[in-house]
């Protein structure tokens, strides 16, 4: 049974999300107070978390931030915020899909399962290896020598499909595909800053020039 966790401050949409996902057969679980989101989220370890963007005292797309720092449990954001650049912003920050309130329930229940399809992982080997690196992509960090960093979702994304195509050329626009197929809307300055962290975090694990620059032909490992 997969566990929900729901970050809602209004309570009679938390209810109502609660009862929802209780009638379809999910474990739903709702945080209790809006002070220490992250560790209660921690404690629950759910499969995926419903999160709201206004929140007391916080904008969800931050908190969607911490929790990405650790985590990479599905967030899917119900807000009645519906204008483009809000979307926009949670998703490149780690979300994996936006419903705007009012929502359609049969909508709504369609996409959290897709979610926790796309997410289960099944199919998916936990670990890649190439060129001296390892990627452990259910924890999200990148290893060699038994030196740890950890990633973001696009840096991960933008690393293993490097590493699927190591000794290869692979485009910007190759790579901003691969984003975007993975719900990451990303642009190519976006691209270039999650290039940069991702050389430090690699230099970090003593591999500065894994990544080559391929002058006006892309990236190659
Ligand atoms: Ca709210």
């Amino acid at each position: 049974m997969s566990k929900i966790v729901i970050v809602e401050d209004d309570p009679v949409i938390r209810e109502e999300l609660a009862l929802l996902l209780g009638n379809e057969g999910y474990q739903a679980a709702a945080v209790s107070s809006f002070s220490d989101i992250s560790q209660q989220i921690r404690e629950a370890a759910p499969d995926l978390i419903l999160l709201d963007l206004g929140l007391p005292g916080r904008d969800g797309t931050s908190l969607c931030a911490e929790i990405r720092k650790t985590s990479r449990t599905p967030i899917i954001f119900v807000t009645s915020r519906d204008s483009a650049s809000d979307e926009l912003r949670a998703l490149s920050l780690g979300g994996d899909d936006y419903i705007t309130k009012p929502y359609n329930i049969p909508v709504l229940l369609a996409r959290i399962r897709a979610v926790l399809r796309r997410t289960g992982g099944l199919a998916e080997p936990d670990t890649l290896e190439a060129k001296g690196l390892t990627l452990h992509l259910a924890r999200g960090t990148a290893s060699a020598e038994g030196r740890f960093v950890e990633l973001t979702r696009n840096e991960l994304k933008i690393l293993s499909y490097l590493m699927g195509h190591a000794g290869q050329i692979v485009s910007r626009a190759d790579l901003i595909d691969t984003l975007w197929d993975s719900q990451i809307y990303i642009d190519d300055n976006t691209l270039s800053v999650n290039m940069t962290r991702l050389r430090t975090k690699l230099k970090e694990i003593g591999l500065p020039n894994l990544i080559k620059t391929r002058r006006g032909m892309g990236y190659q490992l």
